[in-house]
């Protein structure tokens, strides 16, 4: 499951990940090279939006991708490739943010069932040949339904486990683990230790349960370890 800025954080699955791949067409087992991500939808005609501040570059019917829109990210150097649209709801040329409503998840073209199909290379690549561009597999590059500082957080707080194990549970996700470790490194560094923080603690700059617990967090400390140190400091 991965929650998406496209779909508003809807449940969405990926059905069929970026590279080589095998499946069953018409019957006919098939290997290809998947130049993108696939994200099915249960079957709905979910609502797509941009992920942040765009333009939209390009917009194409064709017998594979069916209704097509090309969107231009300044801020990422990507332009993401959104394919099998049901309907389309916006114009070439439009400036584009999360809450503008491209149009509905389908399954035009080639597809087997209404889904996204996703692809994304950087905005220098536009006026490459298709198959020359570097298509780069969006699932482990964005999908920040959390910021990346919310995810460092909770990285810090102990809700993602250890690496490797971190990398492939925040990947799943749809984070880019490089990413969210740079965050929760910066925010360690600036850190105190325990026996500091806990200090601040008992000299009242965290208040009481369960704002503490809040403010801790908050400012990445992990709160059971600072309240242990606290209870074994005012044991002494
Ligand atoms: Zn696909």
């Amino acid at each position: 499951m991965v929650k998406s800025k496209i779909f508003k954080g809807k449940d969405v699955y990926i059905t069929s990940g970026f590279g080589n791949r095998t499946y069953v067409l018409n019957g006919k087992q098939v290997s290809d090279f998947h130049y993108g991500v696939d994200y099915g939808t249960n079957g709905i005609k979910l609502v797509q939006h941009a992920i942040e501040k765009g333009k939209i570059k390009h917009i194409t019917t064709t017998g594979s991708l069916g209704n097509c829109i090309y969107i231009e990210y300044p801020r990422l150097n990507k332009i993401f490739q959104h394919a099998h649209l049901d309907k389309i709801n916006v114009k070439v040329g439009q400036v584009v943010d999360n809450n503008t409503r491209l149009g509905l998840t389908g399954a035009t073209g080639t597809a087997t069932g209404i889904h996204l199909h996703l692809g994304m290379f950087p905005i220098g690549d536009w006026n490459k040949a298709y198959y020359s561009r570097n298509w780069e597999d969006v699932s482990k590059y964005i999908y920040p339904e959390k910021s990346i500082l919310e995810v460092a957080r909770e990285v810090i707080n102990g809700k993602w486990d250890n690496y490797p194990k971190r990398k492939e549970l925040l990947e799943k996700a749809g984070y880019n683990y490089n990413e969210v470790q740079k965050r929760v490194n910066e925010l360690l560094s600036k850190k105190k230790s325990i026996d500091e923080i806990a200090r601040d603690v008992i000299n009242g700059k965290y208040k009481n349960y369960p704002e503490r617990k809040t403010l801790l967090e908050k400012e990445g400390y992990n709160y059971a370890e600072v309240q242990k140190r606290v209870n074994e400091l005012l044991k002494k």
